[in-house]
């Protein structure tokens, strides 16, 4: 017999740290065949399941979303929801989620979600979600969801095997509950909070923390256990390390939750920056003298990867006040500037114009910067809208009507500027480098720069984390207890 899987959410990780709020043109919006592409590897459950697209929206991560568009999606959700609930019997349900979504007058915003979905499907069905690492996991959506599950890497090189996992969650669930079986689920919140560039996979203490989940696998009993590292810049009282563990014997699930999240506890004073960081006058300094070429310097601060505004000029100032005799060739890649995009529209390549470029989403920054610069590639992408290539001196850098971030060659190439090795240094908004990056780079530093996911948290004003919690507070008893339930 197959089972009807109905599968959709709705994927965004948000600052609150930025006055943007994310809405309609953010979002990509997917139904029917186009939705179920996220899912390659369907055709291997052809003869168990039925994978039935609702809808999905996912957008580049950003600044919290609108309410009006929140509540327009969950209502086109529901309808679709509603037309495909009179066509099939629901067996269980796929939430596609990111697990760091800020919307407009909540602070659980995938709590909301799920509760809205559970209003309409019930409570009895499955739900099991993908999530990821840097997602936090609130009560609410651990109570409603059956089995939740996330990344094992990051850089996340194993997005496609976290979404086929949630799949092959929700079948042995389904079997096991034709033959009687509950499935028991534990939960335990670890009170330590950490960026992302702390706590890459690739390197220690979180390779080892993570290296531990397969060898709890190697128990038949348990059939997934996750380790969330949370997101700092949702600012949310769930925002910090989860473990949550999932099997068909209680203790054993019990034991895997607690083992980890004691682990993950013991390792909390070893995660470090996962590379070199300097404030962004030394970073730009130790480039310019560096003899490694390409070298990369992350702009952590503006990473629209996080949910940075993408448009910070703080980096483009420091070095046009340097002056040109100091320069090397360098690629800046890229400013978010609607505005500037639109006004140049009917100037040509290799005219010079005068901009102002920048600093409009957080003025706090300092505002645009103005300089004259020569037009050298005016070009059209998807997902970046109509851009340009600006050059001064030295300096070329990139201008975009949308938020977008360069993690590959391709992308760089695309904008007319050749490849990496043409260039001495290589700014990206990013934090810790995407693989494609990290693989050409022969120098990099992130630098600790101000902006919406500024990576020196005790610099921000948090209003609703939940504490104590590590690094915030430290020298305190963790409650490190083990929330069981059985589903
Ligand atoms: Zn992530």
């Amino acid at each position: 017999m197959k089972y009807n899987i109905f599968v959709g959410g709705i994927h965004i990780e948000s600052s609150t740290f930025t006055p943007y709020r994310s809405g309609e043109k953010d979002f990509h919006i997917t139904k029917g065949d186009e939705l179920l592409n996220r899912y390659p590897w369907i055709h291997k459950y052809k003869d168990r399941v039925n994978l039935i697209p609702i809808m999905h929206a996912r957008a580049l991560p950003g600044g919290i979303v609108k309410r009006s568009f929140y509540d327009k999606f969950l209502n086109d959700f529901m309808q679709q929801l509603d037309l495909a609930l009179k066509l099939n019997k629901l067996d269980g349900f796929f939430l596609d989620i990111h697990g760091a979504m800020s919307v407009e007058g909540t602070l659980d915003a995938e709590g909301d979600f799920i509760c809205a979905l559970r209003e309409k499907i019930g409570y009895d069905v499955p739900v099991c979600a993908s999530m990821d690492l840097h997602g936090n996991v609130s009560q609410t959506l651990f109570d409603l969801s059956t089995v939740l599950t996330c990344h094992r890497t990051a850089p996340h090189i194993d997005t496609t095997q976290t979404r086929e996992r949630t799949l092959t969650n929700l079948l042995p669930v389904l079997d096991g509950r034709k033959a009687g079986k509950k499935i028991s689920k534990a939960m335990v919140s670890v009170p330590i909070l950490l960026p992302g560039e702390q706590t890459s996979t690739q390197v220690e203490p979180g390779k080892s923390l993570y290296a531990q989940i397969p060898r709890f696998l190697q128990n038949k009993n348990i059939l997934d256990a996750s380790i969330w590292m949370g997101f700092p810049w949702a600012d949310q009282p769930c925002s910090r390390g989860t473990v949550c563990a999932y099997g068909f014997n209680k203790d054993d699930t019990i034991t895997c939750a607690k083992e980890l999240a004691d682990k993950f506890w013991g390792y909390k004073n070893d995660f470090k920056f996962v590379g070199p960081v300097a404030s962004l006058k030394e970073g730009l300094q130790e480039a310019l003298k560096s003899n490694k070429k390409p070298y990369f310097l992350s702009d952590t601060g503006d990473n629209p990867g996080a949910g940075g505004d993408n448009d910070t000029v703080l980096v483009l100032r420091e070095i046009l006040n340097l002056g040109a005799e100091k320069l090397k060739k360098i690629a800046l890649v890229s400013i978010k500037d609607e505005q500037t995009v639109r006004e140049l529209k009917s100037k040509q390549i290799h005219d010079y114009v005068d901009v102002h470029l920048g600093g409009k989403i957080s003025p706090a920054l300092g505002g645009p910067v103005s300089a004259t610069m020569l037009i050298i590639n005016k070009y059209s992408d998807n997902i970046a809208g109509d851009s340009l290539v600006l050059k001064k001196d030295k300096l070329s850098l990139v201008v975009t009507s949308n938020r977008y971030q360069f993690a590959t060659e391709a992308s760089f190439k695309n904008a007319g500027l050749g490849s990496y090795n043409d260039y001495d240094i290589i700014i990206v908004k990013m934090g810790y480098l995407e693989p494609d990056l990290s693989s050409a780079a022969k120098g990099w530093t992130m630098l600790l720069t101000p902006g919406s996911v500024n990576q020196d948290l005790k610099s921000l004003t948090f209003k609703n984390l939940t504490r104590p919690l590590y690094p915030f507070d430290d020298n305190f008893t963790p409650c490190l207890d083990v929330c069981v339930q059985e589903a």
